[in-house]
């Protein structure tokens, strides 16, 4: 709770950094996460453009935000009115003149850095003077995108979570030309959206997905050693987070992430340890929920994961073919591997400045990712743990499997030899 409140208050923003006045908002792109953020707005009752390139994505678009209304209304959550009141608010359109009036517009088109220069060239034609322009972009840089405009202090990223509509995180992502009020306004947005905005900068999956790669990469390190996917699951899961690592990669789609990882493939380092089992799994077609088979199986109209032979045989001969012999792996190297790894990358985070506070770190780890709130976040985490036992535990790795993924951050060490913790009261 204090938390919550603690992270809308953004250190060093002037006083006189009053927020703009948003009345109308836009959202470009009305796919998965388009769609979900114009449900946010109209909820919150901003009249709201959704504009895509295509007639027929518009459609499908529009189709599934009354689709989803119309299963908040059929349990008991939203009345009929209730529901043609939010859908009026949403206006389709296809033409960016209709974000003339716009006093915010989000972008929410595909992962690629062309594409959204493209965007954001058009909005800086089109968008009105002092109009809000955010990217929604998971892991490209803002800065880069605003760079594309003749006006990078308006640009700004608002980084929602899927499903937007449900998902309370908002990581608001700063580049050094972003203008003060435009950071106060979408604070001050956030909290009108219902959600927890997190202030954070950098690129590269700003703090939340530039954690969660080290622990995904350890997973699948685990799995090519000698787990299965039903085990690392089951010791996050009594760890207390809601569901497993490899049970969400199933429910996002596990083919996000293997386009993601092949659009990055230019930046692995040759002798660099690296595991495709992912690219194998999706290479049979496994995406995961939605083709009712992923690192799971799933019955037809079942959300259940169920453990698959296909998929122990696929780990097994993964590991034969690469030569790892698979070993039994004990639960706490499960959750050590999978935590102490993004606790160090969120150390890295807080050293570069990439977040402010460690309170910032566990808000984005708490709303967006799982993180059992009674155990306060990873940073609330490690302090329990001891700075001086997480470090000891990350030499531990680094000694079993080198220096390419388990050296300390130079703020932990440093950490741990005067005894700080991350919450220093
Ligand atoms: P999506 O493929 O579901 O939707 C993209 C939409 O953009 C499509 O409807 C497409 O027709 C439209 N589009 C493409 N080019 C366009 C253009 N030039 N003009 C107008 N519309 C255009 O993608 P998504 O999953 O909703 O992702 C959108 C953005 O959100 C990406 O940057 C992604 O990284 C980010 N994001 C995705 C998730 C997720 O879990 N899916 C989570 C957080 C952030």
């Amino acid at each position: 709770f204090f938390g919550e409140r603690e992270v809308a208050k953004i250190p060093g923003l002037p006083a006189d950094a009053a927020p703009r006045d948003i009345r109308t908002t836009a959202v470009i792109g009305a796919g998965t996460m388009g769609g979900g953020i114009a449900m946010c707005f109209a909820n919150a009752g901003f009249p709201v453009t959704l504009l895509d390139a295509r007639q027929d994505a518009l459609d499908r678009g529009m189709t599934i935000i009354r689709k989803n209304y119309a299963a908040t209304v059929a349990k008991g959550g939203l009345s009929a009115d209730e529901m043609e009141g939010r859908l009026a608010l949403i206006t389709a359109s296809l033409d960016f003149e209709s974000i003339r009036n716009a006093d915010l517009i989000i972008e929410a088109v595909f992962e690629d850095i062309e594409v959204k220069k493209a965007i954001f060239e058009k909005l800086d034609a089109f968008a009105k003077p002092g109009a809000i322009l955010a990217s929604n972009t998971s892991y490209l840089d803002v800065g880069k995108i605003a760079s594309i405009t003749s006006r990078p202090q308006d640009v700004v990223g608002m980084h929602f979570f899927s499903p937007a509509n449900v998902m309370r995180l908002l990581e608001n992502v700063r580049t050094s030309n972003t203008a003060p009020d435009v950071l106060a306004t979408v604070m001050r947005l956030g909290k009108k959206l219902g959600k927890v905005a997190v202030l954070v900068g950098g690129a590269d999956g700003f703090v939340g997905n530039r954690m969660l790669a080290q622990r995904s990469r350890e997973v699948l390190f685990l799995l090519e050693e000698g787990a299965l996917p039903q085990q690392v699951d089951k010791v996050l899961y009594d760890f207390g987070f809601a569901m497993g690592p490899l049970a969400v990669s199933d429910l996002a789609g596990l083919d996000i992430g293997w386009r993601n990882r092949q659009s990055r493939a230019h930046l692995r380092k040759p002798g660099v340890r690296d595991c495709n089992l992912l690219d194998k799994v999706c290479e049979l077609g496994r995406f995961g929920q939605k083709t009712r088979a992923g690192w799971y199986r799933y019955e037809p109209g079942s959300r259940v994961p169920l453990p698959d032979l296909v998929i122990e045989r696929l780990i097994v001969d993964h590991s034969r073919e690469h030569g790892i012999v698979r070993r039994q792996i004990e639960d706490t190297e499960i959750l050590e591997r999978c935590l102490y790894s993004t606790i160090n990358e969120a150390a890295r985070i807080l050293e570069e400045g990439v977040a402010a506070r460690a309170i910032d770190v566990d808000m984005v780890w708490l709303h967006g990712y799982g993180f059992p709130r009674y155990r306060g976040g990873p940073l609330f985490y490690a302090d329990e743990i001891g700075v001086k036992n997480m470090l000891d535990g990350i030499l531990k790795y680094r000694d079993q499997f080198g220096p390419d993924f388990w050296t300390p951050a130079p703020l932990l060490v440093q950490m741990a030899a005067s005894s700080t913790p991350f919450y220093d009261s």
